[in-house]
């Protein structure tokens, strides 16, 4: 189900451009355009979905299969957390979900940010 005026739907149909990293039947994973930090990835549901809030309980295996996504995809780009604490830059990696104007979302098709790599990060 696209959207009419989802730039993110635009995205996944290919009708927008973008530096695609992953994609598989269920969500599309690609460069944010203004990145906050080094690493800067959005991951979306092919589905439209507007918020998290938007999500019900038949989304728990999306939402489940995201969080399990983002750390591999992270460890792919070369942000994967070791364990060990002294070395700071490259270790690990930060995921948000914006939730309405409150919570700094400004395009409303559901997105995983994932964040990585030396600070300060830029405000997202
Ligand atoms: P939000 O504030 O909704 O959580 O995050 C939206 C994100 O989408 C922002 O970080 C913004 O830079 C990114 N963004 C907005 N438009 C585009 C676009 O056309 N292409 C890409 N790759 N990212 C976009
Ligand atoms: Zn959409």
């Amino acid at each position: 189900m696209t959207h009419d005026n989802c730039i993110f739907c635009k995205i996944i149909a290919g009708q927008i451009p973008s530096a695609q990293v992953y994609a598989d039947d269920d969500v599309v994973v690609f460069k944010d355009i203004n990145p906050a930090a080094e690493l800067h990835l959005l991951m979306v549901p092919r589905r439209h979905i507007a918020t998290l809030q938007d999500c019900q309980p038949e989304d728990q295996a999306l939402l489940g299969k995201m969080m399990l996504l983002a750390p591999k995809l992270a460890a792919e780009q070369g942000y994967r957390f070791d364990g060990n604490a002294l070395n700071v830059e490259g270790n690990g990696f930060r995921v948000v979900m914006n939730t309405g104007p409150g919570g700094g979302q400004e395009v409303y098709h559901l997105h995983l940010h994932i964040l990585a790599g030396p600070r300060p990060w830029k405000r997202m």
